[in-house]
């Protein structure tokens, strides 16, 4: 794939936004139990994934904004399919068909959501690095200088 480097690439394959190899996730299946465990760092490059305390508490607007998204997506994919004949639905008569339906989608997309809106998150704030082990073996070097000075 010709992704590498974009976010898109590390965003659809849950890898670290910094080298882009190691795992985001701690398990690989989106649906199984420990969805929702993340590594604390990556073990390729050992990007810190945890930041800092309540990192992502932002990772909620993510989710409320793919949320939205995934309402109107279903709102027009109805809309297509009355238009081209394969079911017949009318917003304000089928209203709450349409409710229920994005319930559903809601709740079976819940661990993508989950996970989309995190990796999402994390990748407004990591760029991603060709040279990401030297990139951040350096700044636990500078981290551990500075460290030090301040015993001095
Ligand atoms: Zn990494």
């Amino acid at each position: 794939m010709g992704l590498k480097g974009t976010k898109i690439y590390s965003i659809f394959t849950y890898t670290c936004p910094r080298c882009q190899e190691g795992q985001f996730f701690s398990k690989k299946a989106t649906y199984g139990s420990g969805f929702t465990q993340l590594n604390k760092r990556c073990e390729v490059c050992n990007e810190d994934f945890e930041r800092e305390p309540g990192f992502y508490f932002g990772a909620a607007y993510v989710s409320y904004a793919l949320t939205v998204a995934l309402w109107i997506a279903l709102f027009v994919a109805l809309t297509v399919f009355d238009a081209i004949g394969i079911i017949s639905y009318h917003f304000f008569e089928d209203g709450v068909m349409y409710f229920i339906l994005g319930i559903v989608l809601l709740i079976t997309l819940l661990p993508v959501l989950y996970r989309q809106s995190r990796i999402i998150w994390i990748n407004f704030f990591v760029k991603y690095r060709k040279d990401a082990i030297e990139f951040n073996e350096l700044k636990r070097l500078e981290k551990l200088a500075r460290k030090k000075d301040r015993q001095k």
